[in-house]
């Protein structure tokens, strides 16, 4: 009899498969249908051993302390701060848009103050910004939307940006000083050997089981558990009672090519062009020196796995009557981004997942004296020097 059955090996069921393992002394299965562990973080080195992303670019930041210091338990980190070029008309340019973008999209030489009154005199005025459409042209005017924003939507979305919230496009902030990084966060950082090292290292407790390949669906009836942490899609959970909730998908195509370097930055996005949307060289993100470079080209599509909730009103209706049963589902917690329909980064869910923790600590005291088995920490284990790949 398991105290927790898990079900997702993502930041979401790790974080708290180590918490409940370690702080609480309980036996818990972690279990995922892939094949790895890691969920969507996840990272490993292909035939040449080039560490990649298996499901596109995953770039760890955030501000909050707590969430870097807990995941510093289980990774050296690396110094990166992301920067983004976008291709339009045959130029690479800064994105988010900054006085560089103006400048050398349209032959310029204006100042930052300059710049302000050159958006102001472009920007539409909206009342009601309520649209991703509404987001842009309110702040830069139509015709950088059209370049940079528009095509770029239509592809990630198969929307128009007049059809999405303005979340999606709020997120991307407008600048007008030279300021290229992409994330303005205090904490910036890769895990040195990568996601999946980091995961092993999370998971790598003697109250810990994983089981790989394995549908909850399927084994949910065998696995003896006291209570479940669920973290895959809420309205599967509940056998799609009310419809499905909508996601968008992608399909991602992993390039070796026979060359040290490709573009000169980690992601170069196609707003215009192509039917894909970004091309990442992940070798800006790892550092990792090698004679060849490794690519992934992200194309959008509606069917695969579920990646991106669709931002849409009726959708967050539709995932409310899903979350009134999961309040009302004993023994149940459903944690990170397909049990809450929602789309969150690595540190939100790793944010979320420390706060179901306490929670949990919080409704269920721990039964009698349970004292954790010790483990070494990793820092000081032999199969530190055995990493492989020259990350
Ligand atoms: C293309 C892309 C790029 C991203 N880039 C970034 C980035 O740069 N920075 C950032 O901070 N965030 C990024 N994110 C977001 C990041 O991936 C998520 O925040 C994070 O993966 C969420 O962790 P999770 O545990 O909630 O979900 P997941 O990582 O999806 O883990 C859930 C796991 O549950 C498993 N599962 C589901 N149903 C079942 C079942 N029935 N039985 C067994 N297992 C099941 C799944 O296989 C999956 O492995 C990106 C997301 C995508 C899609």
């Amino acid at each position: 009899m398991y105290d927790w059955l898990i079900v997702g090996a993502g930041f979401a069921g790790s974080v708290l498969a180590e918490r409940l393992a370690s702080q609480r002394n309980e036996r818990v299965l972690v279990i995922d249908r892939r094949a790895h562990i890691g969920g969507n973080a996840y990272d490993r080195h292909n035939d040449c051993g080039l560490l990649i992303h298996q499901y596109g670019p995953h770039i760890f930041h955030t501000n909050s302390k707590q969430v870097f210091d807990y995941l510093s338990q289980f990774t050296d980190w690396r110094s990166y701060e992301h920067r983004v070029l976008a291709e339009v008309d045959g130029q690479l340019l800064p994105i988010p848009i900054n006085l560089d973008t103006v400048n050398k999209l349209y032959a310029l030489d204006l100042t930052s103050e300059e710049l302000e009154d050159w958006f102001a005199v472009r920007a539409e005025k909206v009342d009601d910004i309520r649209t991703s459409e509404d987001v842009v042209v309110s702040k830069v005017g139509r015709e950088l939307y059209e370049k940079f924003f528009r095509g770029y939507t239509r592809k990630q979305w198969g929307l128009d940006p007049s059809e999405l919230d303005k979340s999606v496009t709020a997120r991307v902030p407008t600048r007008t000083n030279r300021d290229d990084r992409y994330f303005g966060d205090e904490y910036q950082f890769m895990p040195k050997c990568g996601y999946t090292r980091m995961f092993e290292r999370m998971l790598d407790h003697p109250n810990i089981n994983i089981m790989v390949q394995t549908d909850y669906r399927r084994v949910k009836d065998a696995i003896p558990h006291r209570r479940l942490v669920y973290t895959g899609p809420i309205d599967e959970f509940f056998d799609y009672r009310f419809g499905k909730l909508p996601y968008r998908s992608l399909h991602f195509r992993h390039v070796t090519l026979d060359q040290e370097w490709h573009q000169p930055v980690a992601v170069v996005n196609y707003p215009l062009t192509h039917d894909y949307t970004r091309v990442t060289e992940y070798k800006h993100l790892t550092g990792q020196p090698h004679p060849r470079t490794a690519l992934t080209y992200e194309f959008p599509s509606s069917t695969g796995d579920p990646y991106y909730p669709v931002p849409k009103a009726e959708n967050q209706e539709l995932f409310k009557k899903y979350e009134r049963l999961a309040l009302a589902t004993p023994n149940v917690w459903f944690v990170g981004r397909l049990a809450t329909y929602r789309y969150y980064n690595m540190d939100q869910i790793v944010g979320q997942a420390l706060a179901t923790f306490r929670r949990i600590n919080g409704a269920l005291p721990v039964e009698g004296k349970r004292k954790a088995p010790s483990r070494p920490s990793w820092g000081d284990r032999e199969d530190r020097a055995l990493i492989p790949g020259p990350v």
